[in-house]
């Protein structure tokens, strides 16, 4: 056996994976072989989309020359904001890194095209845990809510799909903007498809033509050929230490959509008058431009690390959401474990497959935005990107933990080796 695969055995031995392990992976890897070509497929479809986009933004090497000061006349950060527009398909958008995380975009997006008297619905449930506070769901200092603006929210029907019976009840005459958010992030929803989320936008449309729909598109980038764009979205949110990065953006986010949108928001980052005419980006462009150019081919090496973890983990008896058999429309893979000791094992042997920490232990503690204690493992090149191989949960009964990332296929699946490696050490699976 030991010298069947040219010593990779030997290496992963090397890095504390039993015979054992791989043995148990070797025949639902081999199961996955054609999935994974539908991934590569997809990830070339999106690498041509991504070069088309910077060829027709005529991205130069200028480009990727940084402004200092006010940063006015800035054409490498035209050119990435051109380059984003014609990727999403939108008029316009802001790239920036002055937007400081994806909660930021989002709250950006939000506060700069809603005014007082205005309404916002949620057409897709309970939005993500950090926009509770930008809403005012969970009252905050500055929320939409402390302004005039009241929210609503339509529940997705029982099985986690958008229903529009109840956003029809929710429209009305102050109803200024819907948010549809793709990805389930901590909730037991599946992810929405861009065919879904067309679906709900021309359904909204029919209702309401003029309303302003906006998607939070956090971790769904590059999964699908098309993004929301394309179906009619008016703004498309995120964040770029998540898949538009590439991994290698340091920090930002970024809103792309009608010029209109974008401009409201660009006038609330920096200041009315000012708008998208000022901002330098200092030295960050190269990884901008890089990062979104490796983007596609990052975006697949996570999902084939989310279809990996999926696999092992039903194998082994464990509820996995989205199962290994569905589509996949996000890089998040959730695993049901019913158990803290499990939780926090899986977060552990993530922390110990990193390039960055992998000699950090991570424990539960409390996180600013977060109700529960969270576990969170990120051994990572920017810090808390979740692009990057990494797990999270709240400690909180059904003990779930969240995983995703891996800038490369062999590094994802290397850390799911490794938290199987630690289940079993600790006598939590038997295999
Ligand atoms: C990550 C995420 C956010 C917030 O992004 P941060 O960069 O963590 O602030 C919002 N919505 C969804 C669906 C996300 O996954």
């Amino acid at each position: 056996m030991a010298d069947s695969n040219n010593g990779l055995n030997d290496q992963y031995m090397e890095m504390g994976i039993s015979n054992k392990v791989l043995d148990f992976a070797r025949p639902l890897l081999g199961d996955l072989r054609s999935r994974f070509e539908k991934i590569d497929e997809t990830a070339e479809y999106n690498q041509m989309r991504v070069i088309k986009a910077m060829q027709d933004a005529h991205v130069g090497e200028a480009c990727l020359l940084g402004t200092t000061g006010y940063g006015y006349d800035d054409i490498g950060r035209e050119g990435l904001e051109k380059t984003y527009a014609e990727f999403f398909r939108t008029e316009d958008a802001l790239v920036r890194p002055q937007i400081t995380c994806g909660t930021h975009a989002l709250a950006l997006a939000l506060m700069s095209n809603l005014r007082p008297g205005d309404e916002m619905m949620s057409a897709s449930g309970q939005p993500y845990d950090t926009l509770e506070e930008v809403i005012g769901i969970r009252p905050s200092k500055g929320s939409l809510a402390e302004y005039g603006i009241t929210y609503a929210q339509a529940d997705l029907d029982e099985n986690g799909h958008i229903c529009f019976d109840n956003i029809r009840k929710c429209m009305n005459e102050k109803t200024k903007l819907v948010e549809i958010q793709r990805s389930r992030g901590y909730l037991e929803r599946p992810t929405l498809s861009i065919k879904e989320i067309g679906e709900a936008i021309k359904f909204i449309r029919s209702l309401k033509p003029e309303v302003i729909i906006m998607v939070d598109n956090c971790y769904g980038e590059f999964t699908e050929r098309e993004e929301p764009g394309s179906v009619g979205a008016d703004m498309i949110v995120g964040s770029l230490i998540k898949n538009p990065g590439g991994g290698l953006a340091p920090t930002g986010g970024y809103i792309a959509g009608t010029k209109e949108c974008v401009e409201n928001a660009a006038f609330r980052l920096t200041s009315p008058g000012l708008g998208k005419e000022v901002g330098a980006s200092l030295g960050i462009l190269p990884s901008y431009y890089e990062g979104f150019f490796l983007a596609p081919v990052m975006t697949a090496a996570a999902i084939k690390g989310a279809i990996f973890a999926a696999a092992c983990y039903e194998k082994l008896g464990f509820e996995c959401f989205p199962r290994v058999a569905d589509e996949r429309h996000d890089i998040v893979q959730a695993i049901t474990f019913h158990n803290a000791d499990a939780e926090v094992a899986f977060a552990q042997g993530i922390q110990a497959a990193a390039p960055v920490d992998s000699f950090v232990t991570p424990y539960p503690d409390e996180m600013p935005g977060y109700d529960d204690q969270v576990v969170m493992a990120a051994g990572a090149f920017v810090s808390g990107s979740t692009v990057e191989l990494s797990a999270d949960g709240p400690m909180r009964e059904p003990y779930t933990v969240y995983f995703q990332g891996g800038l490369t296929w062999p590094h994802a699946k290397f850390g799911v080796l490794k938290t199987i490696q630690y289940l079993l050490d600790r006598k939590l699976i038997t295999i």
